[in-house]
């Protein structure tokens, strides 16, 4: 497996060169600290949305009563980098690799850490062995780190391997490449990807400041290869707990041909927790998408249950029944009766 040219973990501050504090700097010894040069240029002042997103912060530190893998990813890995939680789809952890590492990633455990390249040749091995044993399995999903810190050619290694398993029938990438490093997105990877199709590509942006020319470029070349592309942003406190940021966010972004598929409530990781806002906040907001925009633009808001029991979607509202009576909440906030007809089965 090759990567792509890894960007030095640079950043300039209005023209001289930006260094990491001493506290910063213990945040890093950590938790692995890398920004691209592009993602750094989206910064507008200190502790701005992009800012908190990517700069180590001490908070990081102070989280010491939540666990690295409340997930249990690592516990429903049958074999190395894969992840086999649902019956018919796993997640597959290509590269631990990421143009920024995120403060607030889930597998904050892996990503930028020295040596453990899941990938390796062997492991690959593994896990395709794995995956044609398991005629279950329906849908692989690329992860990692970014699947997309492979080059072109180890990339088309993996998704030839991939879709030479007959029961595999769709193959999906989940990348930040587009948001954090679009240059990455050129015609020839869309190309290469485009004879694995059915091919999904779910990006993550969080906020409406992560949306502009390039990576709106990079949404465009994958869209125009036929890859149809979602999102998944995660709630985070200080960038996007805020439903006007979020409105703009999810419409702007089917703007790009990018469908809001998932916003998750953070997971209980360790070093996130500085980020993390009530699920009756992420409720509020949610409230205030759904009727106010496109439908199509409305993601269902999720929380990923400790100990890998899966993804549960949340409703603003709970559902009032009495009888054949449903109470139902308009968006404009008024309580509707509706009655449910339903004809008698004989
Ligand atoms: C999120 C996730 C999936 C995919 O779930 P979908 O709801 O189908 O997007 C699969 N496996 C694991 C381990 C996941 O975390
Ligand atoms: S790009 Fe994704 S995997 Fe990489 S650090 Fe950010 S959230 Fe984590």
């Amino acid at each position: 497996m090759h990567y792509i040219v890894e960007e030095s973990p640079v950043l300039r501050k209005s023209g001289g060169p930006f260094e990491l504090s001493e506290s910063q700097q213990s945040v890093a010894s950590v938790y692995p600290f890398k920004v691209s040069r592009y993602y750094a240029d989206l910064i507008k002042s200190p502790g701005d949305a992009i800012w908190r997103q990517c700069i180590p912060d001490v908070e990081e530190l102070w989280d010491d009563f939540q666990i690295a893998d409340p997930l249990a990813e690592t516990i429903l890995s049958p074999v190395p980098g894969l992840i086999h939680r649902y019956p018919d789809r796993v997640v597959l952890l290509v590269s631990n690799r990421c143009p920024v590492y995120c403060r607030f990633c889930m597998r904050k455990r892996h990503v930028g850490t020295t040596g453990e390249v899941p990938l390796d040749p062997e492991s690959l091995d593994r896990a395709v062995s794995y995956i044609r044993a398991t005629p279950a399995i329906r849908d692989v999903i690329l992860s990692g780190g970014d699947p997309l810190m492979l080059d072109d050619a180890s990339l088309h290694t993996v998704l030839s391997r991939l879709r030479d398993i007959r029961h595999v029938r769709i193959i999906r990438i989940g990348t930040r490449i587009p948001v954090t490093m679009p240059e990455r997105v050129t015609p020839e990877l869309c190309r290469m990807l485009s004879l694995f199709h059915p091919l999904y590509v779910n990006t993550h942006f969080n906020h409406p400041d992560e949306i502009t020319d390039k990576s709106s470029q990079a949404c465009e070349l994958l869209a125009n290869a036929g890859i149809p592309l979602g999102n998944q942003s995660v709630l985070l406190r200080g960038v996007n707990d805020d439903s006007t940021v979020m409105r703009n966010l999810m419409t702007g972004l089917l703007e790009l041909r990018v469908k809001p598929y998932y916003i998750h409530q953070m997971d209980l990781v360790k070093g996130t927790a500085h980020f993390r806002i009530p699920v009756s906040q992420g409720l509020e907001i949610i409230r205030a998408l759904r009727g106010h925009i496109s439908g199509m633009a409305v993601p269902h808001y999720v929380i990923d249950l400790p100990e890998g029991k899966g993804k549960v979607a949340l409703l603003p509202e709970p559902i009032e029944m009495e009888g054949d009576i449903l109470y139902l909440r308009t968006y404009q906030g008024e309580r509707i009766a509706y009655r449910e007809i339903t004809i008698p089965q004989v």
